[in-house]
């Protein structure tokens, strides 16, 4: 069913553009580097738009100053994105709209169960429980709407990522009907994320591989939604000696312009000796120049040394 007609999202009409979509959580350390130079070079590598999205939907993770710090770095590593900088928290027009047509198609439902009610049910791959559907028929008497959740189905959908190949997930059997609106009020990344690629009219997404468990989600959403699916590519996370995720929670500092060469090995790009203190922009003209996907370390992560995070 398509819900988003011609006249509800339009894409811009240029052929291909990637992004960089940082959660303004903390500074930009050596692992949101990585993700933003994939996504710019594979970007510009190919002429195609490359744009900067600020996911402050989230609200309560959201630091303050963080995200214009982000968009310094970003300036002083010598990275120019196209328009404007799109921020989620000025954007729940939208999502409303897609969440209202979702609801108005049944395809979306109210949710009156606590955390509590749902400890019981199997994890889900990244942690979370899988939704046991207890209020997919109706909310019990008794019950009040806390969130909305999307309808899912068994059958799985597979796509091809640029880098780690084929994924097939069923995310009725393995996540469950998940949350779109949240008991607190705000709207989830995954309608956020959809909804915003879709109208940016974004053609590659590049992330961070933790991300790969999310994009069945997101494409279930875009078809339901009408939204054209992107091609994915998953780049390994940067991770610390204990195998965690580089983050303000484990520690990781700012990374600045003095990043790049080693973001660009991370990367298999390593660039030549006499190169390594070049200017960022120098580096960055490298990258675009050398950008292949063949380069990059099939691998959904990869240790750093304490230093560069
Ligand atoms: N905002 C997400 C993050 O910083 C990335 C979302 C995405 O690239 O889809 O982890």
């Amino acid at each position: 069913m398509l819900l988003f007609g011609k006249h509800n999202v339009t894409p811009v009409n240029t052929p291909a553009a990637g992004r960089f979509a940082p959660s303004p959580t903390g500074p930009l350390h050596f692992g949101s580097l990585v993700a933003a130079l994939g996504s710019y070079l594979d970007a510009r590598a190919r002429g195609a738009r490359w744009v900067v999205r600020i996911e402050d939907v989230d609200e309560p993770r959201t630091q303050p100053g963080a995200a214009d710090a982000i968009l310094a770095t970003l300036e002083g590593c010598g990275f120019a994105w196209d328009g404007p900088v799109v921020w989620q928290s000025r954007r729940t027009g939208l999502y409303r709209e897609a969440l209202d047509r979702l609801k108005a198609a049944g395809l979306a439902y109210p949710c009156g169960c606590t955390r509590r009610e749902i400890a019981d049910s199997a994890l889900a791959s990244d942690g979370a429980r899988i939704y046991p559907g207890t209020c997919r028929h109706g909310l019990a008497p008794g019950k009040t709407a806390r969130a909305y959740r999307v309808r899912t189905e068994d059958n799985p959908i597979e796509f091809t990522d640029r880098l780690q190949g084929g994924i097939r997930q069923s995310v009725g059997r393995e996540v469950g009907d998940f949350v779109l609106f949240r008991a607190d009020g705000y709207f989830a990344y995954q309608l956020a994320v959809v909804v915003d690629d879709g109208e940016q009219g974004i053609t590659d997404v590049v992330r961070g591989a933790d991300l790969l468990d999310s994009t069945a989600r997101q494409i279930h959403l875009q078809r339901l939604l009408g939204l054209p699916t992107p091609d994915y590519l998953h780049l390994p996370v940067a991770v610390n000696g204990a195998g965690e995720k580089l983050s303000k929670q484990t520690g990781a500092g700012a990374a600045g312009p003095e990043s790049i060469a080693a973001a660009l090995g991370f990367l298999g790009h390593e660039p030549p000796a006499e190169m390594r203190s070049a200017p960022a922009a120098e580096l960055l003209a490298w990258g675009v120049a050398h950008w292949e996907v063949a380069r990059l370390p099939k691998a959904r992560a990869i240790r750093v040394p304490a230093a560069a995070g």
